[in-house]
């Protein structure tokens, strides 16, 4: 019987890769050759430039690593990330690498079930963004699954968890920490669906940097203080594949540390390389439970600083969430269930294998997938078209249907009947007579805790049965997953380091948002290299710079039939699809014209070493700056959010990040460059914290003198927004947001400064005279001349409106650059 649902999930995974078939109403996993659950999402390519994937490659890239992969998903929607394989001579993407995983996974299938699939659901961390999920279906798309819904890991995690319970509003937080990623995800269960409330997560957080730790801070040592090994170190060539076996070996013990107390790594025969002398150096070395806890604390530490961020951003305390789900090996750990335990404040559930709850998870939305109808057999007269969810909450779902027969057919008087041969008595829904039309429409009745399959009974009118396809339908109860939300926000870059958020974190997913802007340039038509770019970008931070890149809206000199004045509109459009693939457009109303616009979603990685110690030794002066700050003023807030980094080792991190990117470790660069994001958005918080005390005073100054200037120069109309703009104030003073407040003040000094301005109209003179000083940078000379005499003019018969104008067309007249800036409706920023 062919299968009407796609069944089949996929956890494609940094570290291990799995991939489960729903069975009835449980998800199994689909062993590998080995009879393992879980494939090493590896890959090794021979002389002949076979392809090897699983724990064979595992092992290569210790014993191999010039023909060997690993860890490549952290890599996916990068340029430039294309592996080399020394001997093959072959060279593969990280989506090329992905989509051999995804075919070694598809082949288990074809081993153990004999069945060929084309479809299934694949599952992605939470935090991928936007270049990443794309990347992801290529490599679908690559292994021939065509048919690939996607997915969000704490999403299946948390339907592995709950799909065949009965339970109704309660909160429940997913803790994944991988290989190399981390996500805390809060889920909502009410009426048997569920929906993500609030996600956080960290793409460079896993127990990959727990065996780094192990290597660099307790392995390295050890050995370096038994041989002399100069220049022993991470991203050294000649070292390579000796550091390669210290991390594999500090995994191996890692792992066997979850159930002991010590471990013994052994690497003397073969022994672990060679000193410069020739002589084999052997290394032994007992690693202890209780070292290795203390190495895993900043990692344990961060993540749940990251939970409770998330917990504080949901308004949600620890008492209301009902228990945190597990998920990814390093959860196994004793010392890690353990802080997590006390550092949340929560029930953990272990009731599922933590390694292999996603892909179970991805088959049970699988589930509710239904894959196209097939292709209608020869011996077959009757199809129907059937509408309905395979996998519901409802015990009595409702299906419609339309019939249909050979040509010109009526099918009046015909009935159809569904059977439920699996119930107890066999449950049937009674005959439904069909119109001329054959449409239908009638409720099941389900049973729980089975796959409900209903055969479809047509007979004519004479009661002679006729063969139908489908011939059967299935339907199960279960908690079914929500509709996807966008886990970032994503908007556009302006001026002044803004942004315009068009879709804001939490949103469903498909969407569409459209947002007005006005250029800050001029495009020229046909001008050499003129364009117009608004930069997309992805993330949560008000300053555009400490968000990430996704993209590029581009407008080219030379695709435009006219010039684009200064200050145009610009009507941009950013849609996303239920697999978060993207297209951005632009609309220019003085063109009519719309832009399909050029984005690439692949990212450069911020791999420059220089930069990033550049970056590092300033963020690392301003930390000290405000930590003295913070303890001279002993403001709570600011030590407290000092206090998470010190927890977190931030700096200490960074620092190791940055001197392996030295060495020329381009993995270590994505980390470094996303740990270096963080680090700046906290001391963002922190220099807002202490700067906040300051600010009130300077919002209660504003507010004490605003009646007394609002009264002597103001009108009606002043005074009523003036009152807007201080309720706006006070509000942001109870909130505690000192970047919200510091907009609001500015917006409400802004208002009075015109108020008084358009008074004496001082202002407006005083920026006359500017403007007449800048004259030999503005553009048209001629131009300028004529404005600067009607500005004489103006000045000397006190014609303050007159000479605003004047102000304003001199102003277009600056040489300026820059990204465009957004078109607001109340709050117009002054330009003057
Ligand atoms: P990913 O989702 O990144 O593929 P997994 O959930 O498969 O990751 O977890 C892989 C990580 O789990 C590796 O870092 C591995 O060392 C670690 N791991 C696996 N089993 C254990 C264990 N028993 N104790 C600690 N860590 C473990
Ligand atoms: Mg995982």
């Amino acid at each position: 019987m062919a299968r009407s649902t796609m069944d089949f999930g996929i956890d494609l995974g940094t570290t291990n890769s799995a991939i489960a078939v729903l069975d009835g109403t449980e998800a199994r996993i689909v062993k590998n050759a080995f009879q393992h659950d879980t494939t090493p999402s590896a890959v090794y390519a021979d002389r002949n430039g076979r392809i090897h994937v699983g724990e064979r490659a595992r092992e290569r890239v210790e014993s191999d690593p010039a023909n060997a992969a690993a860890e490549f998903k952290l890599k996916m929607g990068l340029r430039d990330q294309a592996t080399t394989f020394a001997n093959s001579g072959l060279s593969m993407s990280p989506e090329e690498l992905s989509a051999h995983v995804l075919r070694a996974l598809k082949a288990n299938v074809n081993r153990q079930l004999g069945e060929d699939i084309r479809a299934a659901v694949i599952t992605v961390p939470a935090a991928f963004e936007l270049n990443q999920t794309d990347a992801t279906r290529r490599a679908a798309e690559a292994a021939g699954l065509g048919l690939s819904p996607l997915l969000q890991e704490p999403t299946a995690a948390a339907l592995a968890y709950s799909f065949q319970r009965d339970e109704d509003n309660i909160y429940r937080l997913v803790f994944d920490l991988g290989g190399g990623t981390f996500d805390a995800s809060i889920v909502h269960i009410r009426d048997g669906e569920f929906d993500i409330v609030n996600h956080r997560g960290d793409n460079f957080l896993g127990g990959k940097l727990i065996d780094w730790a192990i290597v660099e801070e307790l392995l390295m040592p050890a050995l370096l203080r038994q041989y002399s090994l100069p220049g022993f170190g991470r991203g050294e060539p000649t070292w390579a594949q000796a550091i390669a076996k210290l991390k594999a070996a500090a995994e191996n013990a890692k792992i066997e540390l979850s159930s002991a107390d010590s471990a013994l790594i052994d690497i003397s025969d073969p022994p672990l390389c060679t000193d410069p002398r020739g002589n084999p150096v052997e290394f032994v070395h007992e690693l202890f439970a209780a070292d290795v806890d203390k190495l895993t604390e900043p990692f344990v530490a961060r993540a749940i600083n990251i939970c409770q961020a998330a917990l504080r951003e949901s308004q949600l305390a620890p008492e209301k969430i009902d228990r945190v789900l597990l998920v990814g090996g390093p959860t196994l750990m004793p010392h890690l269930r353990r802080r997590l335990r006390e550092g949340l404040g929560i029930e953990l559930d272990v009731s599922q294998d933590p390694m292999t709850v996603v892909a179970r998870g991805a088959a049970i939305f699988a589930g509710t997938q239904r894959l196209p109808a097939e292709p209608v057999r020869a011996d077959v007269s009757y199809t129907v078209d059937l509408e309905y969810k395979p996998i519901g909450a409802d015990p009595e779902p409702v299906v419609g249907g339309v019939v249909q027969g050979p040509a010109d057919r009526n099918l009046e008087g015909f009935t159809v009947e569904f059977v439920n041969g699996q119930a107890r008595p066999p449950w049937r829904s009674g005959q439904i007579i069909l119109p001329a039309a054959g449409s239908f429409i009638t409720t099941l009745r389900a049973e729980p805790g089975l796959r409900n399959t209903y055969e479809i009974v047509l007979e004519d009118p004479t009661g002679t049965r006729e063969r139908i396809q489908p011939a059967e339908l299935t339907y199960t109860l279960g908690v079914v997953a929500p509709a996807a939300t966008l886990t970032h926000s994503i908007g556009v870059a302006l001026a002044g380091n803004e942004v315009a958020w068009l879709l804001e974190k939490g949103t469903r997913i498909p969407a569409r948002a459209r947002e007005i802007l006005r250029s800050t340039v001029r495009l020229t038509r046909g001008q050499s290299g003129g364009l117009l770019r608004i930069p997309i970008l992805e993330g949560e931070h008000p300053r555009a710079d400490r968000n990430r890149q996704v993209g590029a809206l581009e407008i080219l000199a030379d695709q435009v039939a006219r010039d684009i004045p200064k200050n145009s509109e610009i009507e941009v459009e950013i849609q996303i699809d239920a697999s978060r693939l993207v297209t951005t457009k632009a609309y220019v109303p003085i063109l009519d014209e719309e832009f399909e616009a050029f984005h690439d979603l692949t990212t450069e990685t911020a791999a420059d070493p220089v930069k990033l110690r550049r970056d590092l030794t300033a963020e690392q002066e301003r930390y000290d700056a405000l930590r003295a700050d913070a303890e001279r003023t002993s403001d709570p807030a600011a030590l407290a959010l000092l206090g998470e980094l010190e927890d977190e080792r931030a700096l200490g991190q960074l620092e190791n990040d940055v001197s392996s990117t030295e060495h020329g470790d381009a993995d270590a660069a994505g980390t470094a460059g996303k740990r270096m994001l963080d680090l700046r958005a906290k001391l963002d918080a922190v220099e807002e914290a202490l700067e906040w005390p300051s600010l009130v005073e300077w919002a209660n100054r504003v507010l004490r003198d605003a009646p007394g200037i609002i009264d002597e120069y103001g009108d009606a109309q002043d005074r009523r927004r003036y009152e807007v703009l201080a309720a706006d104030v006070r509000w942001a003073l109870a909130g505690r947001d000192a970047a919200h407040l510091r907009t609001l003040v500015d917006e409400l000094t802004g208002h009075l400064a015109m108020v008084v301005d358009r008074k004496t109209g001082a202002v407006v003179m005083a920026h006359f005279s500017q403007l007449v000083e800048q004259r030999p940078e503005l553009r048209d000379q001629a131009l300028a001349a004529r404005l600067i005499a009607e500005g004489r003019r103006a000045v000397d018969s006190n014609d303050i409106e007159r000479l605003r104008t004047v102000n304003r067309q001199l102003f277009d007249l600056l040489p300026s650059e820059g990204t465009p800036e957004r078109q607001e409706g109340s709050s117009v920023r002054r330009s003057l």
